[in-house]
């Protein structure tokens, strides 16, 4: 990686860091929902313009896409999201949101104030000649609407991209910190709708309606347990029932009923095969006592699975730049990220950046109005992903010098 990026990057912090936290606290202090930010787009076309870069924006009119960097090299993307949530901000700082219920309480208003600090480094290393291949910023809205990365791809946001990674604030983890996890990071998370039908009629003759409500209650307690004896256990596929209802008065059978759940799934491949599954598994049931069963399976967003080279990278870059201490392991969760759908196609990696002051992990948690950061994070991260990139792109070059000579990539 070259040793000198580690006083570039100390030289461009000392004269950058202090209007980038300028920038995150004015992000803060305005707000906007998925799909509706037009102000944070206008501030960052603005900020990317005057660092001499030329950002697109997204069809849809929030979200942007900047490249910079030299030659027809190889091409790495970053991926920030720039939306907040519907929530009131509870925190007593200047700063507050000054948007009634709307508050940057996951963090985006950080995630997008690196990338920009990543973009003016690169602009300027770029125009030194440093920059080893082409850095794709993406400043995608809507992350919390899962819809927006599906609108970054549709506008071919990754077409030519070799690899992509991103950051997550973590408040469980302290300032100078970066999660690392090979694998699933975050899970699926999806909707199921059932509704069974039958012929209804007194409760004295269920031999000769369908006797529903048995039938949804077989359903309902069936096919989570089927579920899981069809699944390999590692992928912790899970449907937990939310609402079930039928009938309306004692002594009488209902025509028809239904149950409403979430899935929830740590691993791509049996998210995939998760609806096709659960739909032979609820007409085998249904058929044993003769009602119609309808699902209707509602995909969220897929599992994110981190490339195991790609968290290497990451590491390397940690450690370059922070040191050897920085890089951390991190647990699964069970949220949902649309940075997944990225993943479905090239691959990359989301890592977990620690924003909690030392001595105060855990103090916050993520979407609620009392949220916020150590501000030292937003250095780390422009470090961080500086060196990550940089890796990356060395990476490939490296690869691409030896394909011809046909060594088999190790
Ligand atoms: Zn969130
Ligand atoms: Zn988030």
């Amino acid at each position: 990686m070259g040793g000198g990026l580690r006083p570039q990057l100390d030289s461009f912090l000392a004269e950058n860091e202090t209007d980038l936290i300028a920038f995150r606290r004015d992000l803060h202090m305005h707000p906007e929902l998925g799909f509706a930010e037009h102000r944070t787009t206008a501030r960052l076309i603005e900020a990317l313009t005057a660092a001499g870069l030329r950002p697109q924006r997204l069809p849809k009119g929030t979200g942007l896409i900047c490249e910079v960097g030299n030659g027809d090299g190889p091409v790495v993307g970053l991926r920030a999201d720039i939306d907040a949530l519907p929530l009131t901000d509870e925190k007593d700082v200047a700063y507050r949101s000054t948007v009634p219920g709307v508050c940057h309480a996951c963090g985006h208003d950080v995630h997008t104030t690196i990338l920009l600090g990543v973009g003016r480094f690169f602009a300027r290393q770029a125009a030194a000649g440093l920059v080893p291949g082409k850095v794709r910023l993406i400043f995608q809205p809507a992350e919390e609407t899962p819809g927006g990365a599906l609108d970054v791809l549709a506008a071919g946001g990754i077409a030519g991209v070799d690899r992509v990674f991103a950051l997550h604030c973590d408040p469980r983890l302290e300032v100078g910190r970066l999660g690392l996890r090979v694998g699933p990071i975050t899970a699926a998370c999806d909707k199921v709708n059932v509704r069974v039908a039958g012929p209804g009629g007194h409760t004295a003759r269920p031999h000769l309606t369908a006797d529903l409500v048995y039938a949804l209650a077989k359903i309902v307690t069936e096919l989570p347990a089927a579920l899981s004896r069809r699944v390999d256990p590692r992928s912790s596929l899970s449907l937990v029932w939310g609402r079930v209802s039928a009938g309306s008065v004692a002594n009488a059978i209902p025509d028809d009923g239904i149950a409403q759940g979430t899935v929830r799934c740590l691993d791509d491949e049996a998210w995939h095969s998760a609806p096709e599954l659960m739909k032979t598994l609820l007409d085998s049931v249904a058929s044993a006592y003769d009602v119609k069963a309808e699902l209707d399976y509602v995909r969220g967003v897929p599992p994110t699975v981190n490339e195991r080279t790609s968290v290497e990278m990451f590491r390397t870059a940690v450690e370059a730049v922070i040191g050897e201490d920085g890089a951390a392991g991190t647990p699964q969760s069970l949220g949902g990220e649309d940075f997944g759908w990225y993943l479905e196609s090239i691959p990359g990696a989301l890592a977990r950046l620690g924003v909690a002051t030392p001595g105060m992990a855990g103090a916050y948690d993520l979407h609620r109005g009392t949220f916020d950061v150590d501000e030292r994070s937003i250095g780390v991260g422009v470090r961080i992903m500086v060196a990550t990139a940089l890796t990356a792109l060395w990476e490939s070059r490296r690869a691409s010098a030896a394909e011809p000579i046909g060594e088999p990539a190790a």
